[in-house]
């Protein structure tokens, strides 16, 4: 049998390792643009460390779980995958292949995850701080757990440089990770505070010329300069959102499967765009491939969400476990968070703790 996983990111390597735990003699290709599998819920840890130390080469993952990998992308764009024009020809195809930064208009020293993604996040910050002639205020642009997570990690860099800068994050909300509890919004408020980010509610980022940003706040506009402006505002399936199934075959297709942030599942369990669900995707749908390449009727997705820690620097955070309303600041969100990391080293390493 011949398998395409396309994407190696969460869901795309989580799929492969349960297709060869189960379908030993597949041969399984994956495609993906990238030479390293990137584990991006560390991306904002790229303005302290660098990138390298949260990537890991497919050619090793490759020669440990028996797959070949392509580094092409795919393309979807009329309804079939191919690659350079030349159509797939597998007797299963799985698609995860993640999402992208919703499009903004970009100014001067705009960055978005994709920047950091491919880039170096400390030499974006670095240039910033080296470059006097810019306006000495950065911009986070959203106040969900992206752009809280690199406001700490830019605040603690550019501190460390004894930059003389500002830093402003706008939001279009009225509360900063508006996901999370109130109780957790109001620390992560608080913590923003004590480090001299300024927390803009109500302020939609709309536009940008130079180091200037346009924000409107209720009926008013108003332009505001900014020197280093990180677009975290949120994502949106890539290059295409897949519908599927409770089971995660795409709509419409035989072979086709999804998981993770491109999927978009009928369901009633939690679908959000997290690394969580992108695992239980990514191995549900492996597990389906199998089912159905045996006549076997494919299970239903029915995860539910464990919890979710956003980080606020190198030794703070805060989130939920278990049941929203348990929040968890501080310390024992800190020690959470690691545990939860840890959990996704061990699986890259080779050791499957996900037992729900
Ligand atoms: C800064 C940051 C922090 C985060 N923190 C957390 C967190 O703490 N907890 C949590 O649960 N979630 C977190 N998330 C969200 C989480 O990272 C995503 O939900 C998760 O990565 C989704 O996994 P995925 O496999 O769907 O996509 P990805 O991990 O993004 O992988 C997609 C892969 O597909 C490849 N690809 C894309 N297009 C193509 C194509 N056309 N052909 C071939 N390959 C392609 C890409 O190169 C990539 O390797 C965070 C996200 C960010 C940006």
């Amino acid at each position: 049998m011949k398998i395409a996983v396309v994407g190696g990111g969460y869901a795309g390597l989580a799929c492969i390792m349960e297709l060869r735990r189960r379908l030993q003699n597949a041969t399984i290709h994956l495609y993906d643009p990238r030479v390293r599998h990137l584990k991006i819920t560390h991306l904002h840890e790229t303005l302290r460390h660098p990138r390298s130390r949260f990537e890991v080469p497919f050619d090793d993952l490759a020669s440990r779980l028996d797959f070949e990998h392509r580094p092409a992308a795919v393309d979807f764009s009329d309804g079939v995958a191919s690659v350079a024009g030349a159509a797939f020809d597998y007797d299963y195809i799985a698609v995860t292949t993640g999402s992208q930064s919703l499009p903004l208009p970009r100014g001067a020293e705009a960055y978005t995850i994709e920047d950091f993604a491919s880039g170096d996040g400390r030499q974006i910050v670095d240039a910033f701080v080296e470059d006097s002639t810019r306006p000495r205020v950065a911009t986070v642009v959203g106040g969900g757990a992206t752009g809280v997570q690199f406001a700490f990690e830019l605040q603690a860099r550019l501190r460390d440089a004894g930059a003389g800068t500002t830093i402003q994050m706008l939001d279009q909300g009225s509360r900063p990770v508006p996901d999370q509890p109130v109780e957790v919004s109001d620390y992560v408020r608080d913590r923003l505070e004590d480090c001299g980010i300024e927390y803009c509610p109500d302020s939609r980022y709309c536009d940008a010329s130079g180091y200037e940003l346009i924000v409107e706040r209720g009926h008013e506009t108003c332009q505001l300069q900014s020197g280093l402006t990180l677009l975290c505002a949120g994502a949106r399936p890539a290059p295409q959102a897949f519908s599927t199934d409770s089971t995660g075959r795409v709509d419409g297709s035989d072979n086709m499967f999804a998981a993770g942030d491109c999927a978009t599942y009928t369901t009633r369990a939690d679908d959000f765009m997290t690394a969580q669900v992108a695992v239980r995707q990514g191995k549900l749908i492996a597990t389906n491939i199998d089912r159905v390449s045996r006549d076997v009727e494919p299970l239903d997705y029915s995860f539910c969400e464990l919890g979710y820690v956003v980080s606020l620097g190198a030794l703070d955070a805060a989130g939920w476990i278990l049941s929203r309303t348990q929040p968890l600041t501080g310390t024992p969100a800190f020690a959470v968070k690691g545990a939860v990391e840890a959990q996704y080293d061990l699986f890259v390493a080779g050791l499957d703790t996900y037992i729900v």
